[in-house]
């Protein structure tokens, strides 16, 4: 069977594939702790789960207009007037299906061959993969964890080029929880405001921020930027709804107009039925969220705590999201039973085999010299994850 040039030039997700791994050893039996998972363990909550019983007892079961009802439109333009202090009018929204889709939607209809994306890395691992369907070469701007994991200004600067036609921003950031602060969102604003490029800003984990560290984008920290910058969120993270598939995009009516001409051609609606409920997650009682992120931060502390007890294994705070990012490299080159650990590949084959813990390597998202922990677990699980992955490092020749 012949298949594109295109597909050859993707993989799967590897997020996905080692949560599947992971799922696929405890359906076998195996005692397994799972870090690998990106998405909260949380179940939706109950007000949410009731707007889309109501929504399909009323018969909201029917095809709606492709970028989503008014609706939501408009309790997404309220979020974004209240939280962000952004006004969009409804032609500057398109709802899709998951923060996801929207982002590959962008893509289509904004890069092709000969175009380059700037991507800070560590990225999230689709970001890459999703600007190579396009034909377009993603252009990683590597930072470094004594930066905080923050592009420096002059770097982003030195980065653009003629062929330049956007960067994408991730903050707080999957994997390394950094968030970038308002002085230095205006930095790179200074540095962007008269380029003929945008700004796509996955403000996904907008919400799981700790210590009262406070959230901006970059078109909520600059007027000029406001019209060269594609605002991307979605439900999935903040109120633990995932599976309801529910994304959006905010920006320019010329780019929100060609994003909901492909989405008719593709997908056509999200689903009736999640977007009702999604109305029900933005607009009502927030207090789910804090109930959520206060219980983030209590396994933020510990895991931090307990991977930087652990030799070899340093861990910086992150600010939000909920992952943490640890530098393991001072054990490579160490060794199990006469197997090498090289790199994070091999390092968390290790863990998963020999301590029953699933992480994702670091090189995953273009830092080998790192591994991904979710902290989207019991805090049971987070305790004895970290003894494990403590005695698997003890037990290294
Ligand atoms: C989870 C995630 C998304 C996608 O979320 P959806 O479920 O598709 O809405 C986008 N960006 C980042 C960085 C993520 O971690």
């Amino acid at each position: 069977m012949k298949l594109t040039k295109r597909i050859g030039l993707i993989k799967p997700s590897p997020t996905l594939a080692i949560t599947m791994k992971a799922n696929a050893l405890k359906a076998q039996g195996k005692d397994i702790i799972g870090f690998g998972a990106g998405e909260p363990d949380f179940d939706t909550p109950n007000h949410i789960k009731q707007a889309a019983v109501e929504a399909i007892e009323a018969g909201f079961t029917k095809y709606t207009p492709v970028g989503g009802v008014d609706e939501l439109k408009d309790a997404i333009i309220q979020k974004l007037k209240s939280d962000n202090g952004l006004a969009y009018g409804r032609p500057q929204v398109a709802v899709s299906c998951g923060a996801k889709h929207t982002l590959y939607n962008l893509a289509q209809v904004l890069f092709e061959e000969g175009d380059e994306v700037l991507i800070p890395s560590p990225y999230w691992v689709s970001y890459p993969d999703i600007v190579v369907l396009t034909g377009a070469k993603p252009v990683i701007l590597k930072t470094k964890a004594a930066d905080g994991f923050k592009v420096l200004p002059e770097q982003l600067a030195g980065a653009i080029t003629a062929r330049t036609r956007a960067l994408v921003l991730n903050s707080p950031s999957n994997p390394s929880g950094v968030a970038y602060s308002k002085a230095e969102l205006e930095a790179f604003a200074d540095i962007l405001k008269d380029r003929d490029m945008l700004v796509l800003s996955d403000d996904i984990y907008e919400k799981i921020l700790y210590d009262d560290f406070p959230f901006y984008n970059i078109a909520s920290v600059s007027e000029a930027m406001k019209d060269k910058a594609v605002v991307v969120n979605g439900v999935s993270k903040t109120y633990a709804m995932t599976g309801w598939r529910i994304g959006y995009a905010a920006g320019p009516e010329t780019v929100i107009d060609a994003l909901t001409k492909l989405q008719s051609q593709n997908t056509s609606n999200p689903t009736s039925i999640a977007q009702k409920a999604s109305v029900a997650a933005l607009s009502g009682d927030q207090g789910c969220v804090a109930d959520m992120v206060r219980e983030f931060k209590r396994r933020r502390d510990a895991i931090v705590r307990g991977l930087n007890a652990i030799p070899g294994i340093t861990c910086m705070n992150p600010q939000g999201a909920f992952y943490v990012f640890p530098d393991v490299s001072a054990l490579y080159g160490r060794s199990f039973q006469g197997k090498r650990i090289a790199g994070s590949s091999e390092f968390s084959a290790y863990l998963l085999d020999e301590a029953g813990v699933a992480v994702v390597p670091g090189a995953e998202f273009g830092h080998d010299e790192h591994l991904r922990l979710s902290y989207a677990t019991s805090m049971a699980n987070i305790e004895k994850g970290v003894e494990r992955i403590k005695e698997a490092v003890v037990k290294l020749d």
